[in-house]
């Protein structure tokens, strides 16, 4: 399946570019504040989601509430500031006990 090497988009077919961008991404909660990294994705709000989820990966610190993330679009050099928020799926299942 073909995926955009940026943003890890699934594209629907082998030969389609992907149209996302660089935004710098922060999360002062977690890094501080002057760590910036670089987040590609369709638009601000998807580079938010993106990359808190990609920080969030291992300690899924975004269960326990929402965290907020700036991203800075290097096209004009404004900053939006997005509250991220995580939740979890409930998935049930079945194990026979007794007959
Ligand atoms: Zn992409």
């Amino acid at each position: 399946m073909p995926f955009c090497n940026k943003c890890n988009r699934y594209l629907l077919f082998k030969n389609t570019t992907c149209r996302c961008r660089r935004f710098e991404c922060c999360i002062p909660e977690w890094e501080g504040d002057d760590e910036w990294s670089d987040q590609y994705a369709a638009d601000a709000e998807e580079a938010a989601s993106k990359y808190t989820e990609r920080r969030d990966e291992c300690e899924y610190d975004c269960l326990k509430g929402p965290v907020k993330c700036r991203v800075l679009d290097p096209q004009d050099d404004s900053v939006q500031i997005f509250e991220v928020a995580a939740e979890t799926e409930i998935h049930y299942h079945a194990t026979q006990v007794e007959q």
